[in-house]
């Protein structure tokens, strides 16, 4: 071997360890472009409650145009732009592969940021800070970069691949990706499996998410003789209230001790959490001291893991906490559908019955990745909708060993492992494009 192939040799190595990458690594000048069209997109101030759509749409469609993608821009409300990008497959009969990211971030107080929250300022360690850097601008970038890859090496995918970029997710996506799977255009994608935003993990291993808690909020109205503020008396209003709080707060406690306990993970327990009580009879300056309220109320945000039943919360709430011996009433409200439309629970299976998942899991495992047990997300997502229309989704965002920031000060993503994340992303839309199956899906 001679000396200058050891040299060469050792540049490759130090390229493939600074890339932080797994399999072939960047050049660094490949790395410097990537992390500058992150910046990029990173300093477009999408941040609610004037998210800049129409910047942020034209970044994209201009890195979508010298990738070579199909571009199509949507408006289901006006001034709320959805970008569309596809390449197609050479099989575009067979179902597609969906990439979805929002546009939209929630407000940053740049007073409690080391770097303003859209300078997307780069330090010493790597670490880019910026609005959105982990939710989920990276993603976009991270779809749009490994595409770039892909096209590069002259991969050609079997099904069709699409990048959706949403509008509104942060305010809950009606306007949005609720709109758009409800749409012909959708339709007409024909999507068979969706990958979508998932969060940071602190320890090597990626998160994944096959389900969202769903929302429910649960009104608790008592009512009761009014009467004297010294009188003691059976079944008063707000006696009836305290009684359902207490109940409830049972409950809490019951689900909370199990998280405590490491049984089960925060997401897969019912949470039931008080943010509103009423009661009293007002006076300009406050309230009636010396006066029993006749009626009192209380309101709780309720989710509930897609595995469990609400009939069960129902006949609990029936017979425990607002019974109607004790002339109390409620209102159970579900805020989006528990059932996809073919009257199955709004879950993604991980298991051998959904051929995605394993394709997904040796795609990560191919990229060098580990996997952590899949998870239940506590919140919702825009996957909600697309698991509504019965297509298998995850919610997935390569960044192991990253604090999760999300909707955080000082949000931040480190380079390597933004860049890593396009690696990643490589490995599984390749694999997932190139799926072939023989259970037609
Ligand atoms: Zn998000």
């Amino acid at each position: 071997m001679s000396l200058t192939t050891v040299a060469g040799d050792l540049i490759f190595l130090l390229l493939l360890f600074s890339s932080g990458a797994v399999g072939i690594g960047f050049s660094l000048e490949d790395e410097k472009a990537q992390i500058d069209r992150f910046q990029q997109y990173l300093r477009i101030q999408t941040a609610h409650p004037n998210p800049d759509y129409a910047g942020a749409v034209s970044f994209l469609s201009s890195q979508a145009r010298s990738i070579g993608l199909k571009i199509l821009t949507l408006e289901f409300t006006p001034g709320k732009p959805l970008l569309l990008l596809s390449w197609a497959g050479t099989d575009p009969s067979l179902p597609s592969i969906l990439l979805n990211s929002h546009l939209d971030s929630v407000p940053a107080d740049s007073s409690h940021w080391i770097h303003p929250p859209f300078s997307a300022y780069r330090d010493s360690d790597g670490r880019i800070f910026a609005r959105g850097a982990q939710d989920d601008k990276s993603i976009a970038i991270q779809y749009l970069e490994a595409l770039r890859n892909l096209k590069g090496r002259g991969f050609s995918p079997l099904r069709s691949i699409h990048v959706s970029l949403v509008p509104d997710e942060e305010i809950g996506g009606a306007d949005g990706n609720e709109k758009f799977v409800a749409s012909q255009e959708f339709r007409m994608l024909n999507v068979g499996f969706v990958l979508d935003e998932g969060q940071a993990s602190p320890t090597d291993e990626f998160r994944v998410f096959y389900a969202d808690r769903l929302p429910w909020s649960l009104i608790v109205n008592a009512v009761g003789a009014p009467g004297h503020g010294s009188k003691m008396y059976d079944g008063s209003a707000a006696e009836n209230l305290m009684e359902c709080v207490e109940a409830i707060v049972r409950f809490r406690d019951s689900q909370f001790d199990l998280v405590k306990a490491g049984i089960r993970a925060g997401s897969e327990v019912i949470s039931v959490n008080p943010v509103y009580l009423k009661a009293g009879t007002p006076t300009p300056t406050g309230f009636v001291m010396n006066v029993q309220p006749s009626e009192a109320e209380a309101g709780f945000d309720v989710r509930l893991p897609p595995t469990e039943s609400i009939d069960v919360l129902r006949k609990r709430i029936n017979e425990e906490w607002a019974p109607i011996s004790r002339n109390m009433t409620y209102q159970l409200t579900q805020k989006g559908p528990s059932r996809d439309v073919t009257g199955r629970p709004l879950v993604t299976p991980t298991n051998a019955s959904n051929p995605w998942w394993s394709v997904f899991k040796q795609a990560i495992s191919a990229s060098g990745g580990k996997l952590g047990k899949p998870e239940i997300l506590s919140s919702t997502t825009d996957a909600r909708f697309m698991r509504q229309m019965g297509i298998p989704t995850l919610g997935f965002s390569p960044m192991a060993n990253t604090p999760v920031l999300l909707h955080d000060h000082n949000e931040f993503l480190k380079d390597t492992v933004f860049l890593n994340g396009i690696k990643v992303y490589e490995n599984l839309i390749s694999a997932l494009s190139s799926f072939h199956s023989d259970v037609g899906v």
